[in-house]
């Protein structure tokens, strides 16, 4: 969720810190802060702004932020923030950096300090006055506790480890203390953070995420859960959660700097929608490279592990070539990329496959066994529950795979194999070309998987030609689909002003049915739900009357005619019929749909690849039609990493 920056050098520090946050706003946010050590007054100052980033940066001292000096000859120091409220509301009071009660001490947070009730009424028995309605505040006053009764000269490291032995939940943490001005500290437990690190040893950056440091330095070090790390102009020192001292393993990344940049489209969304045809050419590269040769995929585990000699990564012939079960985990549109990938890999490679939401997967006691494949599914490799999903399948003896669009990820650290799903940065909230992306990853394994295994399936084997074939055709027709804007237009017109939507599907496009239905909700804010086609008169016909449209997916193929039934029940009821369809509509069903839009025929196993791109679409054009905020929809964060 939101993000954490800080910075400890002599560059000017507000432009840096805004410049920083700039980079993580992608990620959803409702308000920002930042505080920074003044070392003409001796004081901590902070400011903080409710909304877009651009308040904060309007609020801040005019001539800080005119500052065009590359090196002052002082260290500055400073923290910033931008929230995803989790306790409180988005107000100025609950914004982020918060204070101690002396104003010693202040801190930026991102995550949830599951005890905070409890320290929080302990504080308030000691006197502590709470000016925020958050579980953050919880922390800084607790520290400046853990510092009144903790010997006069502890370093504040110490005190941060003591405080930390008392919080119970997730979080990344920076702190400053005034009395150690050339000093940040910074831990987490289960929520990222990175720590750049500057040419000399002598200038530091922190943040929550790589990207928004890459423009300063390609050295880092990845935090990992427990760590607590001391930065200052003597250099970085690292201790576990016992206070043990530890080398750093600092990586070199190959990331360049994010580029963020709508490219002429009005919007990112629009925009990535538009990216994915070279998506699925960029997916395939190097994988897929001619119809009778076998798929290549590899094991794209972290440059960290090979650069510092940690036991070879798994090959992913050898994850895959016994297994008896798939499990697939993931959350939002990932769980729904997982759903169509289990159709595809079931029919193809015959190997049983279960899906599950990873925050309800994580509070079952799942049967696994060594041969259980678990493939956890994250765009961001940090989401919380998937992340927690995977440590307990790697308790259990599971092998594990991450499909990630970021394998430099939490995730991607913790796995036998990651398979990287190239969609590139993704920075409208709603997922689209990363759905795209995930579902050629999960399809080349499911592939792959098919070509590596003993005894070979002679039968799905020779189905293998023809939908490499295929798979290669799609982003010329994805291409001839996006050309066509105006159905859209003309249909996100027509329908913006109905309350409520039914998206039904059968087979493999049931899953992007509930896609279609999710990105309607996340961008437009207007009802909508998918539905299997086959469950449609077990309850919800009983909403259908002409106040509801019916998106109806029809893919050529098992489940044509049966679809078309289904929407004949629906038209009955005298719903508003909209079909999706890559097959001619039979004589006969002129009277059926209010609207037909087409999409070119493929092997209904690609389908998905797609049947999605027309639910993308209308949905961008009806939030737009409404004029909703279409990149950074209310409520919503890019990345999740809480539970
Ligand atoms: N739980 C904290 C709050 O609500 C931090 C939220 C965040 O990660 O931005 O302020």
């Amino acid at each position: 969720m939101c993000g954490i920056v800080g910075y400890l050098g002599k560059k000017a520090l507000l432009p840096l810190l805004v410049q920083s946050l700039r980079q993580l706003e992608y990620r959803g946010y409702d308000s920002a802060g930042l505080s920074w050590f003044d070392s003409q007054s001796n004081q901590l100052k902070t400011v903080k702004a409710t909304g877009k980033l651009q308040n904060l940066a309007n609020a801040l001292p005019p001539e800080l932020m005119q500052e065009t000096d590359a090196t002052h000859p002082a260290y500055q120091l400073g923290i910033g923030h931008i929230r995803w409220a989790t306790h409180g509301t988005p107000t100025l009071d609950n914004a982020h950096p918060h204070h101690s009660q002396n104003g010693e001490i202040v801190l930026v947070h991102n995550g949830i300090i599951e005890n905070f009730a409890t320290l929080k009424q302990d504080l308030q028995g000691k006197g502590y006055v709470f000016r925020s309605e958050t579980d953050t505040e919880s922390i800084v006053h607790l520290l400046e506790e853990t510092m009144k009764q903790t010997a006069e000269n502890t370093p504040f490291i110490d005190i941060l480890r003591q405080t930390k032995q008392q919080l119970t939940g997730a979080y990344a943490l920076t702190v400053m203390h005034q009395g150690s001005p050339e000093r940040l500290f910074a831990t987490r437990q289960q929520a990222p953070l990175v720590v750049g690190i500057g040419l000399n040893n002598d200038e530091f950056w922190v943040a929550s995420d790589v990207v928004a440091l890459v423009a300063y330095t390609n050295k880092v070090l990845y935090l990992e859960d427990g760590q607590l790390v001391e930065l200052s102009p003597e250099g970085l020192k690292l201790f576990d959660a016992d206070g043990q001292a530890l080398s750093p393993r600092v990586e070199t990344i190959v990331t360049g700097p994010l580029t963020i940049d709508k490219k002429g489209y009005k919007h990112f969304m629009l925009k990535e929608i538009y990216e994915q045809p070279d998506v699925v050419r960029n997916a395939l590269s190097g994988r897929l490279s001619a119809v009778d040769a076998p798929i290549a995929l590899e094991n794209d585990a972290p440059y960290r592990s090979k650069q510092h000699g940690d036991s070879l990564p798994k090959t992913l012939d050898a994850l895959v070539a016994d297994v008896d079960r798939l499990v697939i985990i993931g959350c939002g549109t990932s769980y729904n990329a997982g759903l169509v990938a289990k159709y595809f890999i079931e029919q193809l490679v015959r190997v049983s496959v279960e899906v599950e939401a990873a925050g309800e997967y994580r509070y079952r006691q799942p049967v696994l066994t060594p041969k259980t494949l678990v493939v956890a599914i994250s765009q961001s490799g940090e989401t919380a529950d998937t992340l927690e999903a995977i440590r307990q399948a790697k308790t259990s003896g599971a092998r594990t795979i991450a499909l990630t669009n970021r394998p430099d990820s939490s995730m991607a650290r913790e796995v036998d194999a990651v398979i990287d799903v190239r969609a590139g940065v993704e920075v409208s909230v709603c997922a689209t070309k990363s759905f795209v992306a995930q579902l050629v990853a999960l399809q080349l394994l499911g592939i792959f998987m098919l070509e590596q295994r003993t005894p070979a399936l002679p039968a799905q084997l020779a189905l293998l030609p023809s939908l490499k074939q295929a798979l290669l055709r799609i982003p010329v027709q994805m291409e001839a689909m996006l050309s066509d804007v105006d159905t859209y237009h003309k249909l996100a017109k027509k329908y913006a002003a109905y309350p409520s939507f039914l998206f039904v599907a059968r087979g493999i496009n049931f899953p992007v049915a509930m896609e279609g239905a999710l990105k309607l909700k996340e961008i437009s804010y207007i009802h909508a739900e998918g539905y299997s086609g086959a469950e449609l008169k077990h309850g919800p016909i009983a909403l259908l009357d002409e106040k509801m449209p019916v998106l109806t997916l029809l893919a050529g193929g098992s489940v044509f005619d049966k679809m078309l039934s289904n929407c004949q029940e629906a038209r009955a009821r005298e719903a508003q019929v909209i079909a999706l369809t890559n097959e001619p509509i039979p004589d006969g069903y002129a009277d059926t749909f209010m609207d037909v839009i087409t999409y070119p025929a493929c092997d209904e196993l690609l389908s998905p690849l797609l049947s999605a791109i027309p639910l993308q679409l209308l949905s961008y054009y009806i939030a737009e039609h409404l004029g909703k905020d279409v990149d950074q929809p209310r409520n919503l964060a890019k990345s999740v990493t809480v539970e």
